[in-house]
């Protein structure tokens, strides 16, 4: 039994290799699937240009919202070994083209920086396929250090991120 309170987790989904539409969906029903976790919200997807390296596809990106008790460092775990189940592989690439990327964007009352997690995600002010859907799921959302998702969404250009859903 978890003796931790439930707190609202922001995960971003990101595809841009193999079926990137059926890998979102079933990745959604993954998340939801975890335990201590329960899937409180569903973004829109959105097509968006790549990131980082242009040389790619383009991706298909979205946001969920996980009621859990897990603590950040168990619930990354969690993250990591669904990405590896999607065909996940990490060959020193930063940046590169992925079967899926889930990103841990923000826990509430938790701010982090370990080795392995920094929390809230350290480039979600700069990255517009982040802001568009974590702005359908929680516009008013402060992330301490960064701001409010509404008015960072604003500050950048989002006109490449195309909703398809
Ligand atoms: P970016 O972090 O810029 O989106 P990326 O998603 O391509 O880049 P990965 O190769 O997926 O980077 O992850 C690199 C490392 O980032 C992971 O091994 C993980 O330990 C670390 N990391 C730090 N903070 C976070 C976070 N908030 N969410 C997910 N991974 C994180
Ligand atoms: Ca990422
Ligand atoms: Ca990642």
């Amino acid at each position: 039994m978890s003796l931790s309170p439930a707190v609202d987790a922001y995960v971003a989904l990101g595809s841009n290799l193999g079926d990137s539409r059926a890998t979102l969906e079933a990745a959604v029903s993954a998340l939801d699937a975890l335990p201590e976790c329960r899937l409180a919200g569903v973004s829109r997807t959105y097509r968006t240009p790549p990131w980082g390296r242009l040389d790619q596809p383009d991706f298909l990106n979205a946001v969920v919202r996980l009621r859990t008790t897990l603590r950040p460092l168990a619930l990354l775990d969690a993250l990591m070994a669904i990405e590896r189940r999607f065909g996940r592989t990490r060959n020193g690439e930063r940046w590169g083209p992925r079967t899926l990327d889930l990103d841990l964007l923000h826990m509430d009352g938790e701010v982090l920086a370990d080795a392995r997690l920094t929390l809230p995600h350290p480039r979600v002010a700069e990255r517009a396929f982040v802001l568009c859907p974590l702005a359908d799921l929680a516009p008013e959302l402060e992330l301490p250090g960064q701001g409010r998702v509404s008015d960072l969404l604003r500050r950048i250009d989002a006109g490449g991120c195309v909703p398809v859903d």
